[in-house]
């Protein structure tokens, strides 16, 4: 077998490291629905040895200038790069991602993090004076917060870890990442660059495991933040933990996101852009619009633009190029999915395509993508994150109405507003109860904060907000004599 595929030892203090048990994890493609690799699978004691690693190594890292850990990051991210149509094509295996979607997110992104967290560092200084208002002056340092566990899920396993460990790493701070184990293997590139790029043994250490090692991490005395990816459920449980052990995390959850279709939108900008708002990577996105809220002035008009645009969507194998759908990430996955179409129907809402699976794809996880009209905002299939192909399409009468029903949701991650007009654009924006909100697209930015409100968790990752949490503030006053 390809060894890529078969990686039966774990990362930790810059070896490849046997576990402590024998216990592996098969990783199954999801358009072939067989084995695709086998990884290592932690276990409590093999977190132990990851966390003493990350501590080990922090003391070194830490001391080093900004301009210094920048210089590893860039070759870091050099090495990230070269690996980038492999890792692209091996994730969209994992876990069913149109590769022309994966080689942006999990092909070129990281590398991209973790660059432009290397230049945002750069020539930054650790310490700045500040003349004291009752004389005398303070020297506020920034050090890094310490060692950081970070949790990532299946559905975008590449960007979603960097986010966390290009600002954890550029801060000074050492990493212990817990990748899920259904997209294992992609994981495991972040080991080869950093061992490529010469990173100190313990600075960057990868430990494939369930929710058990991962609970396990995230109480973890050797621990000072936890930097968590993942579901709404999960991610209060690790809340809960952290508030009591009084331990700083991120946590970056669920949505249910509305894009409001104005009266004076344009549905062609709409419909071109809805695969990439609302249906991205199968629908298994966390900030995808898939609350769709019509004008009932133009409700028909949407129905039929959003239902033409779906119906003409290519399903197909991941690794095709041309292909806009394809399989979600697991058979549970799956059944969850069709589950929630079940209950659409019992409601009693209209399917205008989809509704099934795709007749000619028998084998992989596929699902058509699902249109239901007429929806009421307080039904299942409006409220609850699905993460699969299903969107919902509701009539409003009036802005407010729509505001009101955009907020009347536990989530606040994304969404998004069409119209021509972009200052009324920015105007609905701003009274969306959401992290972030898209004007005629959705684009996440390197440079912007993302993250959610409400039940999508708490704290920001990308730009400058995304890296101030790897630090802590310590002030160092001086008399005047
Ligand atoms: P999940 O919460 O089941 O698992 C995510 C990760 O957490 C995995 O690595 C898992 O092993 C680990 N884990 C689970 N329970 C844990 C616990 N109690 N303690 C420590 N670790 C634990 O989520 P999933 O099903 O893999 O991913 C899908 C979810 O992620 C969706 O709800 C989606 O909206 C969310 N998500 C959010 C964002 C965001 O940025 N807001 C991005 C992508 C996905």
């Amino acid at each position: 077998m390809d060894t890529t595929l078969d990686r039966r030892a774990l990362f930790i203090d810059g070896e490849w490291t046997k576990p402590h048990t024998e216990t592996t994890v098969e990783v199954i493609e999801a358009a072939t629905e067989t084995v695709l690799g086998t990884s290592a699978l932690a276990t409590v004691a093999d977190i132990d040895s990851a966390v003493a690693a990350a501590r080990r190594a922090l003391p070194a890292w830490r001391a080093l200038s900004p301009a210094e850990r920048a210089e590893y990051l860039d070759r870091f991210a050099a090495a990230l790069r070269a690996r980038a149509k492999a890792t692209a094509a091996l994730a969209s295996r994992e876990n069913g991602m149109p590769i022309a979607l994966s080689i942006n997110v999990n092909g070129y992104a990281p590398s991209l993090m973790v660059g432009y967290y290397a230049n945002a560092v750069r020539g930054t200084e650790r310490d700045e004076v500040r003349p004291s208002a009752f004389g005398g002056r303070t020297v506020v340092r920034r050090d890094p917060v310490g060692v950081v566990a970070a949790i990532t899920p299946w559905n975008y396993p590449q960007s979603l870890a960097a986010m966390k460990l290009a600002p954890a790493l550029a801060a000074g701070c050492t990493v212990v990442l817990k990748p899920a184990p259904e997209t294992a293997l992609d994981a495991y590139v972040f080991a080869d660059a950093a061992l490529e790029a010469g990173l100190p043994p313990g600075v960057l250490n990868v430990v494939v495991g369930g929710r058990e090692a991962g609970a396990h991490l995230v109480e973890h005395p050797g621990v000072d933040k936890v930097a968590f990816t993942g579901s709404t459920a999960a991610g209060k449980a690790i809340g809960e933990v952290c508030g009591r052990l009084l331990r700083p995390v991120t946590l970056e959850l669920g949505g249910k996101s509305a894009s409001i279709v104005t009266a004076d939108a344009d549905l062609e900008v709409f419909a071109a852009n809805l695969l990439e708002v609302s249906l991205v990577n199968n629908g298994q996105t966390c900030h995808a619009g898939t609350r769709i809220l019509a004008p009932r002035s133009r409700y028909a008009e949407v129905v039929e633009a959003v239902t033409e645009t779906v119906r003409n969507l290519r399903i197909g194998d991941p690794l095709d190029r041309e292909t806009q759908i394809g399989p979600l990430v697991s058979a549970a996955q799956r059944e969850r999915v069709l589950g929630f179409v079940e209950s659409g129907r019992w409601d009693g809402y209209r399917v205008t395509t989809g509704g099934g699976t795709p007749a000619d794809r028998p084998t992989g996880w596929y699902v058509e993508p699902t249109v239901f009209e007429g929806v009421h905002n307080a039904a299942r299939i409006a409220q609850e994150e699905i993460f699969g192909p299903v969107l919902t399409i509701t009539p409003y009468d009036g802005e407010e109405d729509a505001i009101e029903m955009a907020n009347d949701s536990r989530y606040g991650l994304g969404g998004t507003v069409w119209t021509t007009d972009e200052e009324r654009g920015l105007a609905i924006a701003g009274r969306i109860e959401s992290g972030t909100v898209g004007v005629n697209h959705y684009q996440l930015d390197l440079d912007a904060p993302f993250g959610g409100v409400k039940d999508s968790g708490l704290g920001r990752e990308l730009g400058p907000e995304g890296l101030a949490p790897y630090y802590t503030a310590k002030s160092v006053y001086f008399g005047t004599r």
